[in-house]
C-alpha cells in the first residue's frame, strides 16, 4: 500500500501537538475499505491483501512516512468552557496530497489512548464506527461538506461502555482537523503569538489567497463564518440534526465533524432532538443557525487578539461580521430552499412561501425527505405520493396552490423542473430505524444489512423500486429515536 505522507503540522507547529502511538489490537479484521475515495486520495492498495490493509488501518503497522500525533483543543460544551480537551481517541497519522493537489489529514479513531485521553480508554466500539462511516458517506453522496471515512477495522478486542462491545477503528479523513476549539485552546493557554501562528498555518493550508488580505486573520474569520453558514444550511436542507455542536466539534475547514449523536429527522418538527444528553434542546434542528452564530462569536473571541495585533480598528469589523451572521445565514437558507422547491430566480413572495412551509409540515407531521420528492412527482402529474404523506386531501392545499403559482412566474417545463428538484432532494437518507437495525445485525456478526444500506445511501437521488423500503420513515408508533455521544 502506497502512502506518500506529508507532516506539515508536525514540522511547522512544534508545541501544538503531542506525539502518540496506536495500541496493538489482538486480531484486526478489515470490515471495509472505501476504494472509490482511496482512489481520489491517490492511495493505491497495490498488492496489499486484506490482512495488511487491516494492520495499516488499525494502527498496527505504521505506513511509511507517518509520524503519529494527537492535538490538544478546548471547547464550549453545551455552553460551558472546557479548557482542556483533545484527541483522546484519535491519532493523526499524517497528511496526504491527492493527485489534484488537495491535502487531507488521515486520522485513526479508536486506536487507543493518547496524552489527551484523561480517563478515557481511547477506544471505539463497532456500532458507532459503522454509524459514522455510513452517515459521513451518505453526507458526501448528498454533496454536504464532511469528513470522510476511508476504512473500518474490527480490533478483535472488547470495549467496555454501559456493556461490553466489539472494538473497531475508523479511518477518518478531513481537509484538516483544526477546530474552533483548537484556536480556543491556544488563545486560552498561550496568547496571541500562538493564535497568530495557528491562523497563519490554517491560511497557508486552506486558503493561501487570504495571506494577501490587509488583515489575514480577519479574512480567515470571514471565510470560516461563510463556510459554517453554508454547512448548516445544507444540514438543515436534508433534515440533519448534528446533535453536539460544541465548539470543539466545529471544523475550521467547514466539513461536518463528529458523527456521535447526529440523526436525520423523519416527520418534520422544528424542535427535533435525538441526543440523550441534550435535555434542553440546545442543539435541536431549528436552533442550529442560532448555535452557529454563537459558536462563531466564540471563534471571533479567540481570533480577536490576532486581528487586533494587525489593526486595532479591525476588532469592530470582526464584531460586524459576527452581527451579520443571521442575515447571512438567512440568505443562504433561502437559496437552499428555493432549489429544493424548484423555484428559480429569487422573488419577493418566496420568503413567505418558504417560511410558511415549516409550520405546515409540522402541523401535518409530514416526512421531511419524502415531501420534496412528492412535489416533483406532482409536477410529473402524479399526486399519489403527496397524498400518501398527508392526513387528508385538503391538508396543505392552500400552500400547494401558492407554490404552484410561484412556479408559474417562470416558464420552465414541469418535467425539467421536476428533474432539477430530484437532483437536489435526496430520496434515500440514513433513516434512523434502518441504521439501528443494520448496526444491531453487525454487532451480531452479520454485516450484510449494513453493506446494503451503505449502497443505498451512497446513491441518494435516483429512484430504484427495489429500494422502496429504504425510502420510508419508521412506523408512526415506533419509539422515539435516541442517540448517544461517543464512539
Ligand atoms: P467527543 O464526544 O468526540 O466530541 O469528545 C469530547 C472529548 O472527550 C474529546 O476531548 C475526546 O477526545 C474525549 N473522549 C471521548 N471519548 C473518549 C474515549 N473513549 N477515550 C478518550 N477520550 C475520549
Ligand atoms: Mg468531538
Amino acid at each position: 500500500m502506497d502512502f506518500a505522507f506529508k507532516n506539515s503540522f508536525r514540522e511547522n507547529m512544534q508545541a501544538f501537538f503531542a506525539p502518540a502511538e496506536a495500541e496493538k489490537p489482538s486480531a484486526p479484521e478489515l470490515l471495509i475499505i472505501n476504494h472509490t475515495f482511496a482512489r481520489r486520495l491517490g492511495i493505491t492498495p497495490g498488492s496489499a491483501n486484506d490482512g495488511e490493509l487491516a494492520r495499516i488501518f488499525v494502527g498496527d503497522q505504521m505506513p511509511k512516512g507517518s509520524a503519529p500525533l494527537a492535538l490538544p483543543y478546548a471547547g464550549h460544551q453545551f455552553g460551558h468552557f472546557s479548557p482542556q480537551l483533545g484527541d483522546g481517541r484519535a491519532l493523526l497519522l499524517g497528511e496526504i496530497i491527492t493527485p489534484d493537489g488537495a491535502r487531507f489529514d488521515i486520522q485513526l479513531k479508536g486506536s487507543g489512548p493518547t496524552p489527551f485521553s484523561r480517563n478515557g480508554d481511547g477506544k471505539a466500539a463497532l456500532g458507532p464506527v459503522l454509524r459514522e462511516y455510513l452517515v459521513s458517506e451518505a453526507m458526501a453522496a448528498m454533496g454536504v461538506p464532511t469528513t470522510r471515512s476511508l476504512a473500518a477495522v474490527a480490533t478483535g478486542d472488547r470495549v467496555q461502555r454501559e456493556r461490553s462491545h466489539p472494538g473497531a477503528v475508523l479511518t477518518r479523513v478531513a481537509s484538516s482537523h483544526i477546530r474552533v476549539g483548537t484556536f480556543q485552546f491556544f488563545a486560552a493557554h498561550f496568547g496571541v503569538d500562538h493564535v497568530v501562528k495557528l491562523s497563519d498555518y490554517t491560511i497557508w493550508r486552506h486558503w493561501p489567497e487570504l495571506a494577501a488580505a490587509a488583515n489575514p486573520h480577519l479574512a480567515l474569520l470571514e471565510r470560516v463564518i461563510g463556510l459554517q453558514c453554508e454547512l448548516v444550511a445544507r444540514w438543515m436542507g436534508v433534515g440533519f440534526v448534528h446533535g453536539v455542536m460544541n465548539t470543539d466539534n466545529v471544523a475550521i475547514c467547514g466539513e461536518t465533524l463528529d458523527y456521535g449523536p447526529c440523526a436525520f429527522m423523519d416527520r418534520f418538527a422544528v424542535n427535533t432532538v435525538f441526543s440523550s444528553i441534550d435535555t434542553n434542546g440546545r442543539y435541536a434542528y431549528g436552533r442550529q443557525p442560532q448555535i452557529t452564530h454563537w459558536n462563531m462569536a466564540r471563534f471571533a473571541e479567540a481570533m480577536l487578539p490576532a486581528i487586533h495585533a494587525v489593526e486595532p480598528a479591525d476588532v469592530d469589523a470582526a464584531k460586524a461580521l459576527v452581527d451579520a451572521i443571521p442575515a447571512r445565514f438567512r440568505a443562504i437558507w433561502l437559496s437552499e430552499l428555493r432549489a429544493k422547491l424548484g423555484l428559480g430566480k429569487p422573488h419577493k413572495d418566496d420568503e413567505k412561501l418558504i417560511d410558511s412551509l415549516f409550520g405546515e409540515l409540522e402541523q401535518h407531521s409530514v416526512d421531511f425527505t419524502s415531501f420534496f420528492r412528492a412535489l416533483a412527482q406532482l409536477l410529473r402529474g402524479d399526486g399519489d405520493m403527496l397524498q400518501s404523506l398527508l392526513p387528508d386531501a385538503e391538508a396543505m392545499a392552500p400552500w400547494i396552490a401558492d407554490w404552484w403559482a410561484q412556479l408559474e412566474r417562470e416558464a420552465i417545463a414541469p418535467l425539467e423542473r421536476a428533474d432539477a428538484m430530484d437532483a437536489v432532494n435526496p430520496l434515500y437518507i440514513p433513516r434512523n430505524h434502518q441504521v439501528e437495525a443494520a448496526l444491531i445485525a453487525a454487532e451480531e456478526g452479520d454485516m450484510a444489512p449494513w453493506h446494503a444500506l451503505l449502497e443505498v445511501v451512497q446513491n441518494p437521488y435516483v429512484h430504484r423500486p427495489e429500494w422502496d423500503v429504504y425510502a420510508h420513515p419508521a412506523p408512526e408508533d415506533a419509539a422515539p429515536h435516541v442517540t448517544f455521544c461517543g464512539t
